[in-house]
């Protein structure tokens, strides 16, 4: 929701950033490569096979919960050294923790499109770039959900995360334009007097978003001071006249265009101020998903519904120069991802295994036994929780894209650069390492323009062929899909 563009940061980047004409020649030529590329040869690992014994649960509920600009590492079970997230912690010992869970790009408005449809940012073609609905013959999660006979319920903060955007498809009752303070009681009320059967509630938040209060980063109840008692200086939210989310899209512009350094904005002891705003807005929200998790036990629910707790993007903190959300270093890709399957399957199982957003939905459908429609291009993390290898990479979109594998961060803007940073030795993403490895260099960007060229083609498949999800399987599309574990009972 900043004022900067991408495309201003990659031209700064270009400017700015390391060089890489020995890459050059090889990324013309490799794009070229893929134009005739096997599809195959870049899509995810198939599935292994694997034994969880009683995960599919057709009579289970579905509870999706997204926390906006949740940063992974801000949470105990991702490594914060705060208290932020005590719930959420203890919650992750009943559920399965992803570590390398990495967003599909763009922000808010594509990754929860990704989240609701199994398909990448430039397939479902849904991004705030050119802001328009979701194409009407596409089929969301809660459309399947919704003709399975579940009540279909959506809380959302709003913003990007609105009805109009398709979002609120198959869904019996869609409020948004609130936190928690507003949507955790209406929750709270829809799960005392639910309906007879099985509900889907996705509850999505921007607690943890900056927002137009004075203070970028604000939560009720106290929590403002909660990582902050130390602080003196005098950083109050506003200077020349900008408060909040304002005060830091300002920034971000004058940063993208080399007028200013993060020091010329905050002192270390502000940045730090600033951070434990944010971290006690992640303790407020953990503690009402605290709430949350109790309500369900005492109703009898916890072990009856699939729980995931996941999040669109994290947040930036200069970690590379800037603020807010805009590039795809880990502190913005890497998103949190928990998954409670119902009756403790799996509880407490931790993986390394490279996911995607795409993947979610497939893996809610699998577990209540849904087969998925057939257009989706995420697959069951089943097998990954059973031990399962996950994906070579993840392609994350937008104008600075991303490749990510377990090891490895390769960054390339359009065909003009690229970045490689060895995440085993550097896991914060700081020092480039492309002349080191030129070898790797071209096999990691053959498979991310493959990725993203199949991508492409599949969006404009999917375009011209209007209401192809009503067609019906063909039997050995079925003997596929069983065999992947998607069949249903
Ligand atoms: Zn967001």
């Amino acid at each position: 929701m900043s004022k900067i563009t991408l495309a201003s940061i990659t031209s700064r980047r270009l400017l700015h950033g390391p060089s890489v004409s020995a890459v050059l020649t090889a990324i013309a030529a490799i794009a070229a490569m893929t134009a005739t590329a096997a599809i195959t040869a870049c899509a995810p690992k198939p599935a292994q096979p694997f034994s969880i014994d009683g995960y599919r649960c057709s009579d289970c509920n579905v509870l999706l919960i997204s926390i906006d600009t949740l940063r992974a590492n801000h949470l105990g079970v991702y490594g914060s050294v705060r208290a932020t997230s005590p719930n959420i912690d203890r919650f992750a010992q009943d559920a399965v923790t992803f570590d390398n869970s990495i967003d599909t790009g763009g922000g808010t408005l594509p990754v929860h499109m990704s989240m609701f449809t199994g398909l990448p940012y430039r397939t479902h073609d849904v991004n705030s770039a050119n802001p328009a609905p979701l194409a009407p013959e596409r089929v969301t999660l809660t459309n399947q959900l919704k003709a399975a006979g579940y009540d279909t319920r959506a809380f959302t903060g709003g913003g990007f995360v609105v009805a109009s955007y398709g979002f609120g498809r198959g869904f019996n009752s869609y409020f948004a334009g609130a936190n928690f303070e507003t949507t955790m009681p209406m929750v709270d009320q829809y799960l005392d007097h639910r309906p007879p059967g099985r509900f889907f509630i996705f509850l999505h938040t921007y607690d943890v978003h900056s927002g137009t209060h004075r203070l970028p980063y604000e939560a009720p109840g106290g929590y403002n001071e909660m990582f902050t008692g130390g602080y003196h200086g005098t950083f109050d939210g506003c200077q020349a006249g900008r408060c909040g989310s304002d005060l830091l899209a300002s920034w971000g512009a004058e940063l993208v265009g080399a007028k200013i350094k993060p020091n010329d904005l905050m002192s270390p002891e502000d940045l730090e101020y600033m951070v434990g705003l944010y971290d006690g807005a992640i303790a407020y929200v953990d503690h009402e998903l605290g709430g949350l998790f109790s309500h369900l036990k005492r109703l009898g629910l916890y072990d009856k519904t699939l729980i995931i707790v996941t999040g669109d993007h994290g947040e930036e903190f200069f970690d590379h120069g800037l603020v807010l959300h805009h590039q795809n270093f880990d502190e913005t890709a890497r998103t949190p991802l928990l998954i409670h399957l119902p009756r403790g399957v799996a509880a407490g199982r931790r993986t390394k295994a490279m996911v995607s957003t795409v993947d979610l939905m497939p893996t809610i459908l699998d577990v209540v036994g849904i087969q998925p429609n057939r257009e989706v291009m995420g697959h069951s993390l089943m097998p990954v929780i059973a031990g399962g290898p996950g994906r070579d990479g993840v392609y994350v979109a937008s104008a600075v894209e991303k490749w990510r594998t377990q090891d490895w961060s390769l960054f390339f803007l359009g065909d003009a650069a690229v970045w490689l940073f060895d995440l085993k030795n550097d896991p914060g993403e700081k020092k480039n390492v492309l002349h080191q490895h030129e070898d790797i260099t071209g096999d990691l960007l053959r498979h991310a323009l493959a990725e993203r060229w199949h991508d492409v083609q599949m969006g404009t498949k999917l375009a011209n062929a209007k209401a192809s999800h009503t067609a019906p399987t063909t039997p050995a599309e079925e003997a596929r899909l069983r065999a992947l574990g998607y069949a249903s009972h």
